[in-house]
Protein backbone atom coordinates (compact mmCIF):
# COMPACT_ATOMS: atom_id res chain seq x y z
CA UNK A 1 0.00 0.00 0.00
CA UNK A 2 1.52 3.22 -1.16
CA UNK A 3 1.12 6.00 1.36
CA UNK A 4 -1.65 9.32 0.70
CA UNK A 5 -1.12 12.79 2.19
CA UNK A 6 -4.21 12.52 4.38
CA UNK A 7 -1.88 9.17 6.27
CA UNK A 8 1.25 11.10 5.96
CA UNK A 9 -1.06 13.92 7.76
CA UNK A 10 -2.22 11.16 10.74
CA UNK A 11 1.12 10.77 11.36
CA UNK A 12 2.15 14.00 11.80
CA UNK A 13 -0.65 14.10 14.48
CA UNK A 14 1.11 11.24 16.51
CA UNK A 15 3.09 13.00 19.73
CA UNK A 16 3.34 11.18 22.92
CA UNK A 17 5.80 11.78 25.67
CA UNK A 18 4.42 8.39 27.64
CA UNK A 19 5.39 6.11 24.45
CA UNK A 20 7.63 5.70 21.87
CA UNK A 21 7.44 6.41 18.49
CA UNK A 22 9.48 4.31 16.15
CA UNK A 23 9.95 4.87 12.44
CA UNK A 24 11.59 2.52 10.10
CA UNK A 25 12.74 3.09 6.73
CA UNK A 26 13.93 0.45 4.05
CA UNK A 27 15.48 1.40 1.18
CA UNK A 28 16.40 -1.72 -0.85
CA UNK A 29 20.16 -1.60 -1.50
CA UNK A 30 21.54 -2.58 -5.44
CA UNK A 31 22.34 -5.07 -6.88
CA UNK A 32 19.30 -7.06 -5.20
CA UNK A 33 20.38 -10.28 -6.04
CA UNK A 34 23.53 -10.60 -4.10
CA UNK A 35 22.33 -7.75 -1.51
CA UNK A 36 19.71 -9.06 0.05
CA UNK A 37 21.84 -10.59 3.06
CA UNK A 38 23.42 -7.18 3.55
CA UNK A 39 20.07 -5.34 3.99
CA UNK A 40 18.85 -7.88 6.76
CA UNK A 41 22.37 -7.60 8.60
CA UNK A 42 22.09 -3.81 8.12
CA UNK A 43 18.76 -4.01 9.80
CA UNK A 44 20.07 -6.13 12.42
CA UNK A 45 22.52 -3.43 13.37
CA UNK A 46 20.68 -0.87 13.01
CA UNK A 47 17.86 -2.54 15.72
CA UNK A 48 21.03 -2.71 18.01
CA UNK A 49 21.88 0.37 18.40
CA UNK A 50 18.33 1.63 18.17
CA UNK A 51 18.13 -0.08 21.62
CA UNK A 52 21.68 0.38 23.07
CA UNK A 53 20.37 4.24 22.66
CA UNK A 54 17.28 3.47 24.43
CA UNK A 55 18.82 1.98 27.16
CA UNK A 56 21.79 4.49 28.05
CA UNK A 57 18.96 7.22 27.78
CA UNK A 58 17.21 4.96 30.51
CA UNK A 59 19.88 5.21 32.60
CA UNK A 60 18.98 8.53 33.74
CA UNK A 61 15.28 7.66 34.10
CA UNK A 62 14.10 4.51 36.02
CA UNK A 63 10.79 3.76 36.61
CA UNK A 64 7.81 1.89 35.30
CA UNK A 65 6.93 4.40 32.72
CA UNK A 66 10.45 4.30 31.75
CA UNK A 67 9.70 0.41 31.38
CA UNK A 68 7.05 0.16 29.55
CA UNK A 69 8.13 2.59 27.17
CA UNK A 70 10.98 0.69 26.39
CA UNK A 71 9.17 -2.51 26.05
CA UNK A 72 7.19 -0.39 23.71
CA UNK A 73 9.96 0.02 21.41
CA UNK A 74 11.29 -3.36 22.19
CA UNK A 75 8.37 -5.67 20.90
CA UNK A 76 8.07 -3.18 17.56
CA UNK A 77 11.79 -3.33 16.65
CA UNK A 78 11.84 -6.67 16.97
CA UNK A 79 8.80 -6.97 14.62
CA UNK A 80 10.77 -4.86 12.45
CA UNK A 81 13.63 -7.47 11.92
CA UNK A 82 11.27 -9.93 11.50
CA UNK A 83 10.25 -8.10 8.77
CA UNK A 84 13.05 -7.72 7.22
CA UNK A 85 12.94 -11.21 5.69
CA UNK A 86 10.14 -10.31 3.58
CA UNK A 87 11.23 -6.88 2.56
CA UNK A 88 13.21 -8.37 -0.70
CA UNK A 89 9.69 -9.81 -1.96
CA UNK A 90 8.47 -6.50 -2.12
CA UNK A 91 10.61 -5.72 -5.46
CA UNK A 92 11.52 -2.32 -6.46
CA UNK A 93 9.80 -0.49 -3.91
CA UNK A 94 11.13 0.86 -0.93
CA UNK A 95 8.88 0.60 2.41
CA UNK A 96 8.03 2.52 5.82
CA UNK A 97 6.94 1.41 9.26
CA UNK A 98 5.43 3.59 11.85
CA UNK A 99 4.44 1.94 14.85
CA UNK A 100 3.99 2.57 18.82
CA UNK A 101 3.42 -1.48 20.57
CA UNK A 102 1.94 0.93 23.21
CA UNK A 103 -0.89 2.56 21.70
CA UNK A 104 -1.58 -0.42 18.90
CA UNK A 105 -0.09 1.67 16.09
CA UNK A 106 1.35 -0.56 12.91
CA UNK A 107 1.71 1.06 9.81
CA UNK A 108 3.51 0.19 6.65
CA UNK A 109 3.87 1.28 3.33
CA UNK A 110 5.44 1.26 -0.12
CA UNK A 111 7.57 3.96 -1.23
CA UNK A 112 9.34 5.02 -4.35
CA UNK A 113 12.77 3.37 -3.69
CA UNK A 114 14.50 6.76 -3.26
CA UNK A 115 15.31 6.78 -0.29
CA UNK A 116 18.89 8.21 1.26
CA UNK A 117 19.18 5.55 3.22
CA UNK A 118 17.70 2.41 5.61
CA UNK A 119 17.11 4.35 8.88
CA UNK A 120 15.53 2.98 11.98
CA UNK A 121 14.65 6.37 15.04
CA UNK A 122 12.72 5.91 17.78
CA UNK A 123 11.37 9.42 19.14
CA UNK A 124 8.17 10.97 21.00
CA UNK A 125 7.12 11.71 17.63
CA UNK A 126 7.08 9.54 14.04
CA UNK A 127 10.26 10.95 11.69
CA UNK A 128 8.70 12.16 8.68
CA UNK A 129 11.82 13.84 6.66
CA UNK A 130 12.14 11.06 3.73
CA UNK A 131 8.64 11.02 3.36
CA UNK A 132 8.36 14.71 3.51
CA UNK A 133 10.87 14.53 0.62
CA UNK A 134 8.30 12.73 -1.10
CA UNK A 135 5.60 15.10 -0.65
CA UNK A 136 7.74 18.25 -1.27
CA UNK A 137 4.68 20.21 -2.84
CA UNK A 138 4.20 17.23 -5.06
CA UNK A 139 1.19 18.49 -7.35
CA UNK A 140 -1.57 16.33 -8.46
CA UNK A 141 0.52 15.10 -11.40
CA UNK A 142 -1.51 13.69 -14.93
CA UNK A 143 0.53 12.47 -17.40
CA UNK A 144 -1.66 12.55 -20.83
CA UNK A 145 -0.68 10.35 -23.99
CA UNK A 146 -2.31 11.09 -27.13
CA UNK A 147 -1.68 9.83 -30.80
CA UNK A 148 -4.46 10.24 -33.64
CA UNK A 149 -6.41 8.17 -32.51
CA UNK A 150 -6.40 7.43 -28.75
CA UNK A 151 -5.51 9.02 -25.24
CA UNK A 152 -4.61 8.15 -22.02
CA UNK A 153 -4.37 9.45 -19.20
CA UNK A 154 -2.49 8.50 -15.66
CA UNK A 155 -2.43 10.08 -12.41
CA UNK A 156 0.91 9.74 -11.03
CA UNK A 157 0.70 9.95 -6.90
CA UNK A 158 4.10 9.93 -5.16
CA UNK A 159 5.58 7.59 -7.51
CA UNK A 160 2.65 5.48 -8.53
CA UNK A 161 0.77 5.77 -12.03
CA UNK A 162 -2.36 5.12 -11.98
CA UNK A 163 -4.53 4.97 -14.96
CA UNK A 164 -7.68 6.76 -15.07
CA UNK A 165 -9.28 4.50 -17.35
CA UNK A 166 -12.78 6.28 -17.94
CA UNK A 167 -11.68 8.70 -19.41
CA UNK A 168 -9.85 6.39 -21.95
CA UNK A 169 -12.79 5.03 -22.95
CA UNK A 170 -14.82 7.84 -23.59
CA UNK A 171 -12.41 9.04 -25.91
CA UNK A 172 -11.66 5.78 -27.73
CA UNK A 173 -15.29 5.93 -28.40
CA UNK A 174 -15.34 9.16 -29.59
CA UNK A 175 -11.92 8.60 -31.89
CA UNK A 176 -12.92 5.52 -33.21
CA UNK A 177 -13.13 5.77 -37.29
CA UNK A 178 -16.72 4.21 -38.57
CA UNK A 179 -14.92 3.12 -41.88
CA UNK A 180 -14.37 5.03 -44.81
CA UNK A 181 -15.85 2.19 -47.63
CA UNK A 182 -17.40 4.10 -50.43
CA UNK A 183 -15.41 7.37 -50.30
CA UNK A 184 -12.52 8.45 -52.61
CA UNK A 185 -9.45 8.99 -52.11
CA UNK A 186 -9.37 13.09 -50.93
CA UNK A 187 -12.92 12.84 -49.27
CA UNK A 188 -11.29 9.75 -47.13
CA UNK A 189 -8.22 11.82 -46.05
CA UNK A 190 -10.42 14.95 -45.12
CA UNK A 191 -12.08 12.60 -43.08
CA UNK A 192 -9.52 11.36 -41.60
CA UNK A 193 -8.26 14.49 -40.87
CA UNK A 194 -11.44 15.62 -39.70
CA UNK A 195 -11.63 12.87 -37.31
CA UNK A 196 -8.10 13.33 -35.79
CA UNK A 197 -8.94 17.52 -35.25
CA UNK A 198 -11.72 16.46 -33.61
CA UNK A 199 -10.20 13.69 -31.48
CA UNK A 200 -7.33 16.52 -30.07
CA UNK A 201 -10.41 19.14 -29.49
CA UNK A 202 -11.79 16.30 -27.52
CA UNK A 203 -8.46 15.56 -25.69
CA UNK A 204 -8.38 19.41 -25.13
CA UNK A 205 -11.85 20.07 -23.50
CA UNK A 206 -11.06 16.73 -21.28
CA UNK A 207 -8.14 18.24 -20.01
CA UNK A 208 -9.45 21.56 -19.55
CA UNK A 209 -12.58 20.05 -17.39
CA UNK A 210 -9.63 17.97 -15.33
CA UNK A 211 -7.72 21.18 -14.35
CA UNK A 212 -10.90 22.74 -13.76
CA UNK A 213 -12.30 19.83 -11.23
CA UNK A 214 -8.96 19.54 -9.57
CA UNK A 215 -8.41 16.26 -11.24
CA UNK A 216 -4.46 17.28 -11.37
CA UNK A 217 -2.84 20.18 -10.89
CA UNK A 218 -0.35 19.89 -13.35
CA UNK A 219 -0.09 17.53 -16.33
CA UNK A 220 2.81 16.27 -18.48
CA UNK A 221 2.51 15.28 -22.14
CA UNK A 222 3.81 12.02 -23.99
CA UNK A 223 3.35 12.22 -27.50
CA UNK A 224 5.25 12.18 -31.02
CA UNK A 225 6.11 15.38 -32.52
CA UNK A 226 3.12 15.84 -35.13
CA UNK A 227 0.60 14.83 -32.67
CA UNK A 228 1.71 17.81 -30.44
CA UNK A 229 1.24 20.09 -33.11
CA UNK A 230 -2.09 19.01 -33.69
CA UNK A 231 -2.84 18.87 -30.44
CA UNK A 232 -1.11 21.83 -28.54
CA UNK A 233 -2.71 24.78 -30.94
CA UNK A 234 -6.28 23.43 -29.33
CA UNK A 235 -5.43 23.69 -25.82
CA UNK A 236 -7.14 26.66 -23.60
CA UNK A 237 -4.18 28.96 -22.17
CA UNK A 238 -4.54 28.02 -18.80
CA UNK A 239 -4.05 24.77 -19.81
CA UNK A 240 -1.08 25.22 -21.43
CA UNK A 241 0.41 27.15 -18.64
CA UNK A 242 0.03 24.10 -15.99
CA UNK A 243 2.29 21.69 -18.46
CA UNK A 244 5.41 20.90 -16.97
CA UNK A 245 6.98 19.25 -19.74
CA UNK A 246 6.39 16.69 -22.91
CA UNK A 247 8.39 13.73 -23.45
CA UNK A 248 8.46 11.73 -27.31
CA UNK A 249 6.22 8.53 -26.79
CA UNK A 250 5.03 5.88 -29.10
CA UNK A 251 1.23 5.12 -27.08
CA UNK A 252 1.08 1.78 -28.27
CA UNK A 253 4.71 0.44 -27.74
CA UNK A 254 5.46 2.33 -24.34
CA UNK A 255 5.20 0.87 -20.80
CA UNK A 256 4.04 2.01 -17.74
CA UNK A 257 7.30 2.05 -16.10
CA UNK A 258 8.60 4.02 -19.23
CA UNK A 259 6.11 6.23 -18.94
CA UNK A 260 6.69 7.04 -14.90
CA UNK A 261 10.66 7.28 -15.64
CA UNK A 262 10.15 10.11 -18.15
CA UNK A 263 6.98 11.53 -16.04
CA UNK A 264 9.37 11.84 -13.21
CA UNK A 265 12.41 13.27 -14.83
CA UNK A 266 10.51 16.39 -15.79
CA UNK A 267 8.87 16.59 -12.24
CA UNK A 268 12.26 16.34 -10.81
CA UNK A 269 13.01 19.08 -12.99
CA UNK A 270 10.74 21.69 -12.21
CA UNK A 271 10.72 21.22 -8.74
CA UNK A 272 14.55 21.51 -8.74
CA UNK A 273 14.51 24.77 -10.58
CA UNK A 274 10.88 25.67 -8.25
CA UNK A 275 13.10 25.48 -5.44
CA UNK A 276 15.97 27.29 -6.69
CA UNK A 277 13.61 30.27 -7.65
CA UNK A 278 11.70 30.06 -3.95
CA UNK A 279 14.69 29.97 -2.03
CA UNK A 280 16.20 32.97 -4.12
CA UNK A 281 12.86 34.45 -3.40
CA UNK A 282 12.97 34.08 0.48
CA UNK A 283 16.59 35.27 0.91
CA UNK A 284 16.15 38.70 -1.33
CA UNK A 285 13.09 39.55 0.79
CA UNK A 286 14.02 38.84 4.12
CA UNK A 287 16.97 41.20 2.87
CA UNK A 288 14.33 43.75 2.28
CA UNK A 289 12.28 43.08 4.89
CA UNK A 290 9.85 41.70 3.13
CA UNK A 291 7.67 38.40 3.53
CA UNK A 292 10.26 36.55 3.76
CA UNK A 293 12.60 35.46 6.90
CA UNK A 294 15.94 33.27 7.24
CA UNK A 295 17.69 31.50 9.95
CA UNK A 296 16.49 29.21 12.65
CA UNK A 297 15.05 31.67 15.33
CA UNK A 298 12.97 34.07 13.03
CA UNK A 299 11.89 30.76 11.36
CA UNK A 300 10.35 28.94 14.25
CA UNK A 301 8.76 32.35 15.41
CA UNK A 302 6.96 32.93 12.20
CA UNK A 303 6.02 28.82 12.73
CA UNK A 304 4.58 30.00 15.60
CA UNK A 305 2.95 32.66 14.28
CA UNK A 306 1.21 31.14 11.40
CA UNK A 307 2.99 33.54 9.10
CA UNK A 308 4.74 30.96 6.71
CA UNK A 309 3.67 29.88 3.26
CA UNK A 310 6.54 27.95 2.14
CA UNK A 311 9.06 26.53 4.57
CA UNK A 312 13.10 25.90 2.45
CA UNK A 313 15.19 23.91 5.05
CA UNK A 314 18.59 22.88 3.65
CA UNK A 315 19.03 19.57 2.59
CA UNK A 316 21.51 18.76 5.16
CA UNK A 317 20.47 21.39 7.80
CA UNK A 318 21.39 19.96 11.21
CA UNK A 319 20.47 21.94 14.19
CA UNK A 320 19.53 21.74 17.94
CA UNK A 321 16.68 23.44 19.57
CA UNK A 322 14.97 22.43 22.69
CA UNK A 323 11.10 21.91 23.11
CA UNK A 324 8.44 22.57 25.98
CA UNK A 325 6.62 19.52 27.30
CA UNK A 326 3.76 21.33 27.92
CA UNK A 327 2.75 23.49 25.50
CA UNK A 328 5.26 22.16 22.51
CA UNK A 329 6.75 26.04 22.02
CA UNK A 330 10.05 25.00 20.11
CA UNK A 331 13.36 27.47 20.89
CA UNK A 332 16.28 27.68 19.24
CA UNK A 333 18.13 28.94 22.63
CA UNK A 334 18.47 26.26 24.80
CA UNK A 335 16.91 26.89 27.52
CA UNK A 336 15.92 24.85 30.28
CA UNK A 337 12.47 26.52 31.15
CA UNK A 338 9.97 27.09 28.55
CA UNK A 339 9.82 31.36 27.56
CA UNK A 340 6.09 30.76 26.79
CA UNK A 341 5.07 28.43 29.91
CA UNK A 342 7.81 28.09 32.52
CA UNK A 343 7.63 24.76 32.01
CA UNK A 344 10.61 21.96 31.77
CA UNK A 345 12.29 21.97 28.36
CA UNK A 346 13.46 18.98 26.36
CA UNK A 347 16.51 18.68 23.93
CA UNK A 348 15.56 18.14 20.61
CA UNK A 349 18.49 17.25 18.41
CA UNK A 350 17.19 17.56 15.03
CA UNK A 351 14.59 20.61 14.60
CA UNK A 352 14.28 19.94 11.18
CA UNK A 353 12.46 17.06 12.06
CA UNK A 354 10.69 18.25 14.92
CA UNK A 355 8.97 20.69 12.74
CA UNK A 356 8.10 18.62 10.76
CA UNK A 357 4.94 17.40 12.41
CA UNK A 358 3.69 20.96 12.29
CA UNK A 359 4.57 21.64 8.79
CA UNK A 360 2.52 19.13 7.67
CA UNK A 361 -0.51 19.52 10.19
CA UNK A 362 -0.84 23.27 8.38
CA UNK A 363 -0.09 22.42 4.54
CA UNK A 364 2.84 24.53 4.72
CA UNK A 365 4.14 23.69 1.35
CA UNK A 366 8.01 23.07 1.36
CA UNK A 367 11.07 21.95 -0.12
CA UNK A 368 14.56 21.02 0.10
CA UNK A 369 17.31 22.89 -0.56
CA UNK A 370 20.56 21.54 -2.08
CA UNK A 371 23.75 23.00 -2.88
CA UNK A 372 22.92 26.72 -2.64
CA UNK A 373 25.58 28.73 -1.43
CA UNK A 374 23.65 32.45 -1.10
CA UNK A 375 21.27 30.04 0.98
CA UNK A 376 23.56 27.96 3.05
CA UNK A 377 24.70 31.70 4.07
CA UNK A 378 21.86 32.43 5.58
CA UNK A 379 21.15 29.70 8.28
CA UNK A 380 20.25 26.64 5.67
CA UNK A 381 16.41 27.61 6.49
CA UNK A 382 14.41 30.13 5.53
CA UNK A 383 10.71 30.77 4.66
CA UNK A 384 8.42 33.02 2.34
CA UNK A 385 5.41 34.25 4.44
CA UNK A 386 1.83 35.30 3.80
CA UNK A 387 1.98 38.22 5.66
CA UNK A 388 4.46 39.57 8.59
CA UNK A 389 2.70 40.45 11.43
CA UNK A 390 4.83 43.15 12.50
CA UNK A 391 4.84 45.58 9.30
CA UNK A 392 0.82 45.23 9.89
CA UNK A 393 -0.52 48.12 12.02
CA UNK A 394 -2.58 48.53 14.11
CA UNK A 395 -0.22 45.17 15.88
CA UNK A 396 -2.95 44.63 18.58
CA UNK A 397 -5.74 43.74 16.80
CA UNK A 398 -3.99 42.30 13.70
CA UNK A 399 -2.14 40.30 15.88
CA UNK A 400 -4.78 38.94 18.38
CA UNK A 401 -6.99 37.71 14.91
CA UNK A 402 -3.74 36.11 13.36
CA UNK A 403 -2.81 34.77 16.98
CA UNK A 404 -6.52 33.42 17.22
CA UNK A 405 -5.99 31.32 13.99
CA UNK A 406 -2.45 30.25 15.46
CA UNK A 407 -3.59 29.29 19.30
CA UNK A 408 -6.36 27.51 17.57
CA UNK A 409 -4.01 24.54 17.03
CA UNK A 410 -1.05 25.88 19.71
CA UNK A 411 -2.49 27.21 22.21
CA UNK A 412 1.11 27.34 24.10
CA UNK A 413 2.06 29.75 21.67
CA UNK A 414 -0.67 31.59 21.89
CA UNK A 415 0.69 32.67 25.57
CA UNK A 416 4.00 33.72 24.35
CA UNK A 417 3.53 36.00 21.48
CA UNK A 418 0.53 37.27 23.30
CA UNK A 419 2.50 38.07 26.23
CA UNK A 420 5.34 40.58 24.27
ZN1 LIG B 1 5.74 25.89 27.20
Amino acid sequence: MSITREQIRELAEFHSAKSCAVSFYFQPSTPRNKAHKEDTILIKDLAREAMHSMESQGLESKGTESKGKKDSARADIDRIVRLSGELRSNGTHAKAVFACAAQNIWHEYDLPASLPVTQLVVDRYFHLKPIAHLLGAFPRLGVVLVDRHRARIFDLRLGELTEREGLFQTLSRKGRSDGYAGYDGGRAQRRVDDEARQHFKAVAGILKESLEKGVFEKWILGCQDIHRSQLEPQLHAYVSQALLGRFQADLGRITDDQIRTHAEQIVEQWQSDRRRDLATQAVSRARSNARGVTGLRRVLRSLELGEVQTLLIGENFQAHAVECSGCGHLDAHLVSFCPACGRATQEVVDVGEAILPWVIRRDIEMFYVKDDPEFDKVGNIAALLRFRSDNVQPITTTVADQLGRAGAAYPGRLRKFASR
